[in-house]
């Protein structure tokens, strides 16, 4: 056997311990989750039923709909219209990545009217209805579905994407201060809460995708906010990094 072939035989017998560790430790039919190599794109581990099938992702469009607003990667700054934001007293004066830290709902609706559907494609992404509405553009909603297949796709694409780097730093700041701290490590955290996906109906479910060490998680957990799964996505990714 070549050298290559074994590492390459090491490297899968690797992935499949992540997998029956992840099972393990977070057996509950509440978890769903993809684990994705972020520079191949190839999936690592996955405990996802129908994970080619679009649903609503909520605020993990709000990346992508503000790099699909921006010609030249220069994003501005704009003040939170509370009367358009989950925060009732409002986030105040926000640039980029203090946007994508706080989730702003108000931020990303005023950069949606400049939002190019065509743009989504270099991100792998079907685009929202025609016509679609601010509040569909920031994942308001059940208009605008995606499988949550591409949408960890996109990320890892995100990840080294040139103009991304506010993006990027955003979502850093997310698990130090923003909507992602309760993941209680330092990655790049992206959280939302959407239309519930499952047949046994809950108001919504919460969704994380957290980038650190080479791997990009996406996790959604039936009923509960996006805030309250960046905790199940920290505890993922501190058993995924200690098994290594
Ligand atoms: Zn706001």
């Amino acid at each position: 056997m070549t050298l290559a072939l074994a590492l390459l035989q090491l490297g899968t017998l690797y992935d499949q311990s992540i997998a029956k560790l992840l099972d393990r430790q977070f057996p509950s039919a509440e978890i769903s989750y993809i684990l994705l190599d972020t520079s191949t794109n190839a999936v690592i581990a996955q405990r996802w039923q129908h994970a080619d099938q679009p649903i609503p992702v909520g605020s993990l469009l709000k990346p992508f709909v503000a790099l699909a607003a921006s010609a030249n990667g220069k994003f501005p700054a704009l003040t939170c219209d509370p009367k358009q934001c989950w925060l009732q007293k409002g986030h105040g004066a926000l640039n980029m990545t203090n946007a994508i830290a706080h989730s702003c709902n108000s931020y990303f609706q005023q950069l949606a009217p400049l939002a190019n559907p065509d743009f989504l494609s270099r991100f792998g992404l079907a685009p929202p209805p025609q016509n679609a509405s601010a509040e569909t553009w920031i994942g308001l909603g059940r208009e605008w579905k995606l499988s949550p297949l591409s949408i960890a796709r996109a990320y890892s694409i995100l990840a080294s994407y040139p103009e991304a780097a506010p993006v990027l730093a955003g979502m850093l700041q997310s698990s130090q201060s923003g909507t992602g701290r309760a993941i209680a490590i330092k990655a790049r955290v992206k959280t939302g809460t959407a239309a519930c996906a499952h047949p046994a109906g809950q108001p919504g479910d919460g969704y994380v995708v957290a980038m650190v060490h080479g791997y990009t998680l996406l996790v959604q957990v039936h009923g509960v906010p996006g805030a309250t799964t960046a905790a199940t996505a920290g505890r993922m990714l501190s058993a995924i990094l200690r098994g290594k």
